[in-house]
């Protein structure tokens, strides 16, 4: 009597998702806010990894350091900025 043994079928790969299509209006307004963005890069003030803000803004994914506000490009929104509906 032999062993046969048995062979694992591949597992088939799943189907990838199809691409969401935005929405016209949506993608116009997020170039628009893009455009108007400026992003860089940085060195991070506590760990040294390269880092890239927007405005000149950062914040590090490895070690959680923030710059100041104040050294920011653009001016923030204050609290009458917002819709207080
Ligand atoms: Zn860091």
């Amino acid at each position: 009597m032999t062993k046969s043994r048995k062979t694992a079928e591949p597992a088939p790969a799943p189907e990838p998702a199809p691409a969401p299509v935005p929405c016209p209006d949506v993608a116009a307004t997020a170039a628009a806010f893009l455009d108007g963005q400026q992003i860089t890069t940085t060195q991070c003030g506590l760990c040294g990894t390269e880092i890239a803000g927007v405005n000149g803004r950062y914040s590090c994914g490895v070690c959680g350091w923030t710059n100041p506000w104040w050294e920011g490009t653009s001016t923030l929104p204050g609290a009458t900025d917002y819709d207080q509906g």
